[in-house]
């Protein structure tokens, strides 16, 4: 009996170290001090503290000072209603990956809910902040999400590159990472984050690692790492890696996507500078007053895909994790009538659906039927 007993907690133990050691993998890898040396040269980087800094450096700070223990109360303890749908969103399932394959001239892609997309570009295969496990944190029941994911990651597509805008949980999934340890995908990332992709066994030759503003011509294909105004860290607010968004160039056709970020001028700067855009991808959900400065409002967003200067814009960081106080479908009620009102054009595609740039399909308000 004793021996059972003691054979029971001895299974148990291991139970809890192997938790608490995926847990501890999750938290991923910070740069060390030879590669944290190595970022002397980013303007953003701040050689005194160490790390990494947006434009206007007070503003986290400021915003930290704001987000007091009733915010966290409200967060936590208050069920304000609709934070989370009734029941799991409509979605085009199984995801018609023949179709999106097809040769493209231009760009097709699927919104898998959040900031993840899969995007087909000039044939091209591309996936910008994947993310498959089922929560955006490092324990598994904590911020999980709406649904399942609408495709599996066994029946993706060969993917060819894939783009990180930060290492917040959101977007930096381990689980998907680990999935192409394998496989020939390339990373293109911010500074600092290859450190968490080569701790979870992506090889260096697979990593391009790059700073705001600095552009990489591969296969044909123009990667801009350009600014976000943002944090990052997995541990709190540490700053050791940068965050980022993207501008993505295949045979003329122009792609941007905003990782997460609040409104300020670099909307207006990458415009002038890479613009204009076919398309982009901008962060518009997940907002607070109180948290403005790192994530857009839904008519900050619209008004940033105008000074872009896109000409489609598709709201993003919405429909599968609640990260904020509002209703799950606020984000998307907010952006249609702003770019209603701004004369953006704008497209709501469903969880799954194949968008062919070329025809935009027409898309029902889909979300109105489930709003009480
Ligand atoms: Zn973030
Ligand atoms: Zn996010």
């Amino acid at each position: 009996m004793l021996r059972k007993g003691i054979l029971f907690f001895v299974f148990l133990a291991l139970i809890a170290g192997a938790i608490s050691c995926s847990v501890w993998r999750q938290l991923g890898k910070m740069p060390n001090d030879k590669e944290l040396s190595d970022f002397v040269s980013s303007e953003h980087f701040n050689q005194d503290k160490q790390i990494f800094e947006n434009r206007r450096p007070e503003l986290i700070e400021a915003m930290s000072k704001r987000i007091d223990m009733g915010t966290m109360v409200d967060f936590f303890l208050n069920d304000t209603p609709h934070r989370v749908p009734e029941e799991p969103l409509p979605e085009m399932k199984p995801v018609d990956i023949k179709r999106f394959l097809e040769p493209t001239d231009s760009v097709r892609f699927v919104w898998l809910g959040h900031s993840s997309i899969l995007m087909n570009v000039q044939n091209r295969i591309l996936l910008f902040d994947p993310i498959f496990s089922n929560a955006a944190a490092p324990i598994n029941f904590m911020v999980e999400r709406f649904q399942p994911p609408v495709i599996r990651l066994e029946e993706l597509p060969e993917i060819d590159w894939i783009l990180i805008s930060h290492d917040h949980y959101d977007h930096l999934d381990m689980e998907t990472v680990e999935f192409f340890k394998d496989k020939g995908a390339r990373f293109a990332v911010p500074l600092g984050v290859g450190a968490h992709l080569r701790y979870w066994g992506i090889p260096e030759d697979r990593i391009f690692e790059m700073d705001w503003w600095q552009k990489k011509s591969v296969d044909g294909i123009d990667f801009h790492c350009t600014p976000s105004q943002h944090f990052s860290g997995r541990t709190g607010q540490d700053m050791k890696t940068l965050w980022a968004s993207w501008s993505v160039e295949a045979e003329g056709v122009k792609i941007f996507f905003s990782g997460d970020s609040g409104y300020d001028i670099h909307y207006r700067q990458i415009g002038e500078r890479l613009g204009p855009f076919d398309l982009v991808f901008m962060d518009s959900g997940q907002y607070n007053l109180k948290w403005r400065e790192v994530h857009n409002l839904p008519e900050e967003a619209v008004k940033g895909a105008k000074e872009l200067r896109a000409d489609y814009l598709v709201p993003i960081h919405w429909g599968m994790f609640e990260l904020a106080l509002h209703e799950w479908y606020e984000p998307v009620v907010r952006s249609y009538q702003s770019a209603n009102t701004e004369g953006v054009n704008l497209l709501t595609p469903m969880i799954g659906q194949v968008v062919e740039l070329e025809q935009p399909n027409a898309f029902a308000r889909w979300w109105e039927d489930l709003i009480e």
